[in-house]
């Protein structure tokens, strides 16, 4: 298929719902219509969907993802660090070894689903304000 077909006579922003919509910015694809993707990279945001054409720049998420990733990390990550200062069997350094790991994996998992999932609820705000 032409990736730069229009196709944003086919796809209605009606139609979707607001679990949809968000469910589509944790994938990383456009709210609109689920096809294109939010990102040309790990966290760049694409100017438009190159699917539907829908404008993503003017979408911003700002300080919310990392605000997100932060909060949902420290919460799993609570539990390991209650564990390890409870039980001493292991020393400090393997201790913070793999909390380091732990925390490094999920801020890399959590803050472009965190950041798609922030257009998607700015989109959403957006399709409201304009009916
Ligand atoms: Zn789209």
């Amino acid at each position: 298929m032409n990736k730069n077909q229009d196709h944003s006579k086919k796809v209605s922003s009606k139609s979707v719902t607001g679990k949809i919509a968000l469910w589509r910015g944790i994938k990383g694809t456009c709210p609109r219509c689920g096809q294109g993707k939010l990102f040309t990279s790990y966290l760049q945001q694409t100017d438009h969907c190159d699917y539907c054409h829908e404008d993503i720049a003017s979408l911003r998420a700002d300080d919310g993802p990392a605000w997100l990733t932060i909060l949902v990390t420290g919460h799993i990550v609570a539990p390991f660090i209650v564990f390890f200062a409870l039980n001493e069997t292991y020393p400090a350094w393997v201790m913070m070894s793999i909390l380091i790991t732990i925390i490094i994996a999920l801020v890399f998992i959590l803050l472009p689903r965190c950041k798609g999932l922030f257009i998607a609820a700015l989109w959403l705000i957006k399709q409201k304000s304009e009916r």
